[in-house]
């Protein structure tokens, strides 16, 4: 699959009316980070979109939480002509060191593992980048207020089940996405079942600020309870993110701040030296989830509500994101007359299955294979990441696989 330029971010104009009314019409259920990306990614593909939350505009940008961002996502924003803006906002980090404290083998990745021969240096040069949720909200709401394709309904309660449209939309809409995340009610009224894998680890995010630590420097720390991130945010901060039994998790939440920083310090690398919390640890559960179809008629279901998985690696925004890719590549096709609007969703569902798949698996393999002490995978480990620090050619592939997804190696070779 070829890589496609970025597109000039060209301020979005009104359409004709003669237009208006002849342009496939969309419902976007949810204005979470997939949802509001979603509206705006139709939107340029020549839909007229109505997006609803129950949620107020405030309300859906209150969440203290930061994603990390891929070459896949930038990818997709450049073209959507979105990047430039959160490109500002963003932190990028240069490295990713990736430690195995139990094998006691570390390696890291850089700017010469990245080569993307047709980015700019600056994007060449950064692993990735952290994005803070309530930046990224701020920035989607401002786009979808402004595009005049698009009607916003936040804040109103939206009834279950097949849902209506502003009355200046003449029928039913030709497509309808459910974005309303992992438990999406719009999933279970159209009746599509999902499948469900608690992982015995849960996850605890917290904002932190470190005495020392490069400022672009990310971590994946492979330990037995669980894999730990931590994702810097600029001015000294970083977020933490720690896998580990429920049970543990609890306890953790419950400490006073200084408890909590010791326990942190205990855990981290003595490189990495927490000073001070800046905010209340928050623990959620982690599963794998999926979706037994990612369609049903016109629905399409995009995002958490479709699939879900482990937060290591930082893939989950991403995957959610390169669903809005997939939906949008399809709805472009429908607006140029090349496909039957009533048919984007199921051209859509059946063109995911092979990233979410290989995504789910492989992050699900990371969590199984690192989380323990299990003597012969032990030394697989040490071994293969022996390999993967002499191997630069090695370092590069599952660094590509990682931030591109695992079906767009072939990108490899063709940039
Ligand atoms: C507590 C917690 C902390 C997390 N922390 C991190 C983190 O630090 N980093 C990270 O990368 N990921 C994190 N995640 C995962 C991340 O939040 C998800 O990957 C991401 O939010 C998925 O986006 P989404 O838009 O698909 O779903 P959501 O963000 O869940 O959005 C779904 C939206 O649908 C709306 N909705 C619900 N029902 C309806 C309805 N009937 N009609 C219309 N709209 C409806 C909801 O109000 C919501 O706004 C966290 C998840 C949780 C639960």
């Amino acid at each position: 699959m070829s890589v496609l330029a970025p597109a000039p971010a060209a301020a979005p104009t009104r359409p004709l009316i003669s237009e208006w009314s002849t342009m496939p019409r969309a419902h976007v259920l949810g204005g979470g980070p997939t949802g509001a990306l979603t509206a705006l990614a139709l939107a340029q593909a020549g839909w007229r979109v109505q997006l609803t939350d129950p949620l107020s505009g405030a309300q859906l940008q209150a969440r203290r939480r930061a994603y990390a961002l891929s070459h896949s996502s930038r990818l997709f924003l450049q073209r959507l002509g979105l990047w430039q803006q959160l490109a500002e906002l963003a932190i990028p980090f240069r490295s990713l060191r990736l430690c195995d404290l139990e094998a006691g083998r570390a390696i890291g990745f850089g700017p010469a593992e990245v080569g993307f021969g047709s980015a700019s240096p600056a994007e060449a040069g950064a692993v990735g980048w952290i994005l803070q949720h309530q930046l990224l909200m701020r920035s989607l709401l401002e786009r979808l207020e402004a595009h005049p394709a698009i009607s916003l309904r936040l804040g109103e309660a939206e009834s279950r089940g097949v849902p209506s449209l502003d009355p200046d939309c003449l029928g039913p809409p030709d497509l309808v996405v459910a974005a309303d995340g992992s438990s999406s009610p719009t999933r279970e009224s159209a009746g599509i079942g999902h499948w469900r894998l608690p992982y015995g680890q849960g996850c605890l995010t917290a904002q932190v600020r470190l005495r020392s630590s490069a400022p672009d420097q990310a971590w994946e720390l492979f330990r037995r309870e669980g894999p730990f991130a931590v994702l810097p945010l600029g001015d000294g901060t970083a977020q933490m993110v720690w896998s580990a039994p429920a049970g543990r998790l609890r306890q953790l939440e419950a400490l006073d701040p200084v408890a909590f920083l010791d326990a942190l310090a205990a855990t981290l690398p003595d490189s990495l030296q927490p000073e001070a919390l800046l905010e209340r640890p928050r623990a959620f559960p982690v599963a794998l989830e999926l979706a037994r179809s990612f369609h049903r008629g016109s629905l399409a279901l995009v995002g958490e509500a479709a699939h879900r998985c482990h937060p290591v690696g930082g893939q989950g925004m991403n995957l959610c994101w390169r669903d809005v890719e997939e939906l949008q590549r399809q709805a472009l096709r429908a607006a140029a007359g090349k496909l039957s609007p009533a048919a984007v969703a199921a051209a859509y569902g059946r063109r995911r299955w092979p990233d979410v798949l290989l995504t789910l698996l492989s992050t699900d393999l990371l969590v199984r294979i690192f989380s323990n002490r299990q003597p012969l995978l032990l030394r697989g480990r040490r071994l293969a990441l022996g390999l993967m620090g002499r191997s630069s050619t090695l370092r590069h592939l599952s660094l590509k696989a990682m931030t591109l997804g695992p079906c767009r190696l072939a990108a490899l070779w063709s940039e």
